[in-house]
């Protein structure tokens, strides 16, 4: 049940602001991505809830197709991490796609 209500919170459009973290909260989400950007590696549909005293964000993470499901995984630890650290008692979600994919970018908006 509380699985189900974490997904839940998350269906919503992408431009709804009622519900999203403070600013302040997302300047620091963002400072987080901006140090892992590099020229391999980019970050896409950050999407952030405040739900009660529960906050939660979900971001793309992608990254070169050629890096190993171990290199993936250890490279979103490292990311969720940090993103726990800039928003304490935040759930982390992440989705890893291949950057050079173009489907990896056919997928921001939630209603494709
Ligand atoms: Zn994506």
């Amino acid at each position: 049940m509380l699985i189900a209500s974490q997904f839940i919170i998350f269906i919503t459009r992408p431009n709804d602001r009622r519900h999203a973290l403070p600013a302040d909260d997302e300047t620091r989400i963002q400072a987080v991505l901006d140090r892992y950007a590099s020229d391999c590696v980019t970050f896409h549909a950050l999407r952030t809830r405040q739900a009660g005293r529960r906050s939660f964000m979900s971001v793309h993470v992608l990254v070169p197709g050629s890096w190993s499901v171990h290199e993936g995984h250890a490279f979103l630890e490292l990311v969720e991490r940090d993103l726990r650290s800039a928003v304490p008692s935040a759930t982390v979600f992440t989705h890893l796609e291949p950057i050079e994919d173009a489907a990896s970018f056919a997928d921001v908006a939630l209603e494709r």
